[in-house]
């Protein structure tokens, strides 16, 4: 059946969804919060053998991410095949941390005692280096990479699956596994490049990122989307020529996927971070070439990334003069919610949930 087909390479052509959802992520508006992580682990991961897993991160870039230098682990395909990938180790993800929270909280010893990682020291963890960044001073730099599962076009994930435990869906191309066929092979998370799948060792499954597709099915949008303050997490279908993501995307070319080299055509699209200008030994601005290296945002989103920037600084341009720009404006997000996801605009409180709903729809 085709609709089992979705995301595979069939007769030697990739079998589309009907439709894509996506989301574009405005990297100059992420002030690294983590609300967006927080709200989704609050939702979806709380269960036991959970606890490690953050299918939503933000890290500080440049850096070495989570897992570790997750860029470097392979994955993916090249030319069409795939390329082998490594199993990230739970140390490289940052196992959960245990911390004293009923001294500090039950103890009564609120005033002297301070909350720390307990037993053995961590590692690593989620957020290690964050705001450290590059660059030296007076022209250091940083910005925050907001990450969750890309749902890509062509799921490496999917593919390296013997069990076809994972799949994708017609109606909106959301990548879900299937925990009753998963038997906990861990092929997936070889093969996923973004490094995006966590495995459950209670019970022994893979698991991530679900898109909130119960929440998505009601018109609600994702939690991580709706719960961001910097309102730059954008949400709807690709084909909608009248939203957001297809503007940005498609018709503006401002918003760029991550990777694409990795070659799963991902569906998590990067406005890409301008920044202040250099300063030159004197102190003087330096507009001659930028803060952030060229180069470096080049080897995260391709080439596409300077078309990309050379609009914003256009349309920038164009505001300073005293005129208007459609992009600026839709990027600002002037009304919440309609113009940030408006498909998925509805209050989660003013829908009716099921039992079974109810601890999903915060
Ligand atoms: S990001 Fe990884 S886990 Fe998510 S769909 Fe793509 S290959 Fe699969
Ligand atoms: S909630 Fe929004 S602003 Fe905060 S870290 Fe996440 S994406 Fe960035």
């Amino acid at each position: 059946m085709a609709e089992d087909n979705v995301g595979r390479i069939v007769g030697g052509k990739l079998v589309r969804p009907k439709r894509q959802l996506a989301m574009v992520f405005d990297l100059n508006k992420c002030l690294g919060c983590q609300t967006c992580t927080i709200a989704c682990k609050t939702l979806w991961t709380r269960e036991e053998g959970m606890e490690h897993m953050w299918w939503a991160t933000v890290n500080t870039m440049p850096g070495r991410g989570t897992p570790r230098d997750w860029e470097k682990m392979g994955g993916g395909f090249v030319k069409g095949a795939s390329r082998a990938g490594k199993l990230p180790t739970n140390e490289e993800f940052g196992e959960a941390w245990q911390f004293n929270y009923d001294e500090v909280f039950y103890g009564g010893k609120g005033n002297e005692a301070h909350l720390a990682p307990q037993g053995k020291p961590p590692t690593w963890g989620p957020n290690w280096d964050e705001d450290q960044g590059g660059g030296e001073y007076p022209n250091a730099y940083y910005f925050y990479l907001p990450r969750i599962c890309n749902h890509c076009t062509h799921p490496a994930c999917l593919e390296a699956c013997p069990r076809r435990a994972i799949y994708k869906r017609a109606e909106d191309g959301i990548v879900l596994i299937d925990e009753n066929r998963c038997k906990g092979y861990r092929f997936c998370m070889e093969a996923c490049p973004y490094k995006k799948i966590y495995f459950n060792h209670v019970r022994a499954v893979s698991q991530k990122c679900i898109f909130c597709f119960p929440r998505v099915e009601k018109g609600v949008a994702p939690a991580c989307s709706r719960q961001c303050p910097g309102r730059l997490r954008f949400v709807g279908y690709l084909d909608d020529e009248k939203g957001p993501i297809h503007k940005l995307v498609k018709q503006w070319k401002v918003a760029v996927p991550l990777h694409e080299e990795y070659g799963t055509d991902p569906n998590v699209y990067y406005v890409p971070p301008l920044a202040p200008p250099r300063l030159d030994a004197n102190g003087n601005v330096d507009e001659t070439k930028p803060r952030i290296p060229a180069d470096y945002l080049r080897s995260l989103f391709g080439p596409a990334v300077d078309r990309a920037l050379d609009t914003l600084k256009a349309e920038m341009a164009k505001t300073r003069a005293g005129g208007k720009s459609e992009i600026l404006d839709t990027l600002i997000v002037y009304s919440w919610p309609k113009d940030i996801f408006p498909d998925f605009a509805k209050d989660p409180a003013t829908l009716e949930w099921t039992s079974a709903e109810t601890a999903k729809k915060a």
